[in-house]
């Protein structure tokens, strides 16, 4: 039997709309997209159009910047920060739960002489202005919050807290890699980040969006490619590949929507034993992070080997790192012992769900009789 993949958190399946864009620059044309003789300029106009593409769906008054990955394009936006402390303007404030592409940054600079202030989180999972608006002030550069969570999927109020960021003079970086292409962005960001593999398209490619007049410092130095801030040279295969999957989740976005808002209802149901982890309404509904007492996760996913699905207690696949964002939302340790994160996605069919239900529960209850 194929194994069912519930775990579009962790990555999605390549959209064949995106494999289609990409194979032309894996197989003939395989000019350097700096080169200047004619196979470079195909090359070049290849990643363009893909920078149009990502372009399409973000603020009007900015620059894409492509990267290695969404943590990259994190690394990238913190060098903002830098530029402001000549200013008096040295704390970095983040969400608790941010994404440790967010989080571990953040820590180094606080390493590296920044203030770094960890904003809490209510028992939903989201943010508080009245804390937030106590924790900043006029020496905050910068301030850092994710637009869906990876692990409880809650969506955060990220208009509000720009606002706030703005209000006090500091520039905010949303983290939009798992709402991209599927739910408004901040118009009012100053940077967002976004990954190919988490909207369908390649991995090994994400993007930087900022807006115009922010200047960064180079990330990597070099051959002053991407804007002089991020040498090397592109792929344009995996350009093409992200804008394609970033055009495939622009057409479909209510369709994908009301397709994954099924799949969510249909597993609601089918887990009406278990628990919620975060806010139940500013969710997005392709994510389910539920918890059952008593449930030994690790014991559970071995024994539903066929499918794929992540402990809730694991911050990162595979990394073995407690999770932050469950501990962030005051759970007991045994109760973040006990949850599973499930992610449904563009491909996956009601019977997917309904077949992980009855494998899932069945060994639950296997475990707890
Ligand atoms: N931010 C969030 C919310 C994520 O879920 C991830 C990936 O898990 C990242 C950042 C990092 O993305 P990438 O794998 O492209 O570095």
């Amino acid at each position: 039997m194929a194994t069912i993949y519930l775990d579009n958190q962790a990555t999605t399946p390549l959209a064949p709309e995106a494999f289609d864009a990409m194979l032309p620059w894996l197989k003939d044309n395989f000019g350097n997209p700096h080169s200047s003789h004619v196979m470079g300029r195909q090359a070049a106009a290849a990643v363009e159009v893909a920078r149009e593409q990502v372009a399409a769906l973000l603020p009007a008054n900015g620059r894409v910047i492509f990267t290695g990955s969404a943590t990259e394009a994190i690394n990238l936006a913190f060098g903002a920060a830098r530029n402001m402390s000549p200013q008096g303007r040295d704390q970095i404030a983040i969400l608790d739960t941010e994404h440790a592409a967010v989080r571990d940054t953040a820590l180094w600079y606080g390493k590296q002489g920044f203030e770094m202030t960890l904003l809490p989180v209510g028992p939903q999972g989201l943010v508080s202005m009245e804390d937030m608006e106590a924790c900043l002030g006029p020496k905050t550069a910068l301030v850092g919050a994710m637009l869906v969570n990876n692990e409880i999927g809650v969506i955060q109020p990220v208009e509000d807290i720009v606002r706030l960021a703005h209000r006090s003079g500091a520039l905010m970086l949303c983290d939009a890699v798992q709402g991209f292409g599927r739910i408004d962005i901040p118009e009012q960001a100053d940077m967002i980040a976004l990954s190919g593999h988490k909207i369908y398209g390649p991995k090994g490619i994400g993007a930087l969006w900022v807006r115009d007049g922010i200047d960064l410092p180079p990330l990597l130095h070099g051959g002053g490619q991407e804007q002089g801030v991020r040498s090397g040279t592109l792929s344009p295969a995996l350009c093409a590949g992200l804008g394609a999957a970033v055009k495939i989740c622009a057409e479909r976005r209510a369709e994908d929507m009301a397709h994954i808002s099924a799949l969510a209802a249909r597993a609601r149901s089918l887990f009406g034993d278990w628990t919620v982890n975060g806010s139940l309404d500013q969710r997005y509904p392709g994510n389910l992070n539920i918890r059952r007492e008593g449930l030994d996760v690790a014991r559970l996913i071995s024994d539903v080997r066929g499918v794929a699905f992540s402990a809730g207690s694991a911050c990162a696949s595979g990394s073995g790192r407690p999770s932050h964002v469950l501990a962030a939302l005051r759970l007991e340790p045994a109760q973040i012992k006990s949850s599973i994160r499930l992610g449904f996605g563009r491909y996956n069919s009601i019977d997917d769900v309904e077949q992980a239900a009855h494998l899932i529960n069945q060994a639950a209850e296997k475990q707890l009789s």
